[in-house]
């Protein structure tokens, strides 16, 4: 009985002993996200129409938008924050935005002990992903 068990359990490592290992090397290894990965946001500004939809949708209130008028009094876009370390990346911001002028990329390495380092301004916002963008945005643009 119990060498019958023992030669099953080692039939099974044998029958992987040379197959492909199912784990990843990471972070040595850099591990290829699913096309639908939804991570860290990337704003464009010049797409925004300020309407404050996604302020308002966010559920832990992340986003901080700061709107003011030119020199013409016409509204004007002075900032836009987020506080990714409340951010629970429900993609509601980013469902509710009419002019997809905020998504979301694949880019994910962005852990850090400092909360500090976690709150991004408009600027550090819009170089997010340098390219790589949401699956729609990117069907758009083939
Ligand atoms: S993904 Fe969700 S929690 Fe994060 S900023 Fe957008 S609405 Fe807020
Ligand atoms: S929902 Fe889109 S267009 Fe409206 S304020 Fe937010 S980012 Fe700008």
């Amino acid at each position: 009985m119990f060498f019958s068990d023992f030669r099953k359990g080692l039939m099974v490592t044998l029958k992987y002993l040379f197959k492909k290992p199912v784990t990843e090397n990471y972070p040595y290894e850099k591990i290829k996200m699913p096309e639908r990965a939804r991570w860290l946001h990337n704003f464009k500004a010049e797409k925004c129409i300020m309407c404050k939809m996604c302020v308002n949708i966010c559920p832990p209130k992340c986003i901080t938008m700061d709107i003011g008028k030119n020199a013409e009094g016409k509204r004007k876009l002075n900032g836009y924050d987020m506080d990714i370390d409340r951010c629970i990346f429900c993609g509601f911001c980013v469902e509710v935005c009419p002019t997809k002028a905020i998504i979301m990329t694949d880019v994910h390495e962005f852990a850090d002990s400092n909360r500090n380092n976690l709150h991004f301004n408009m600027q550090q916002l819009a170089s997010v992903g340098e390219g790589k963008t949401e699956v729609e945005e990117e069907k758009k643009a083939v």
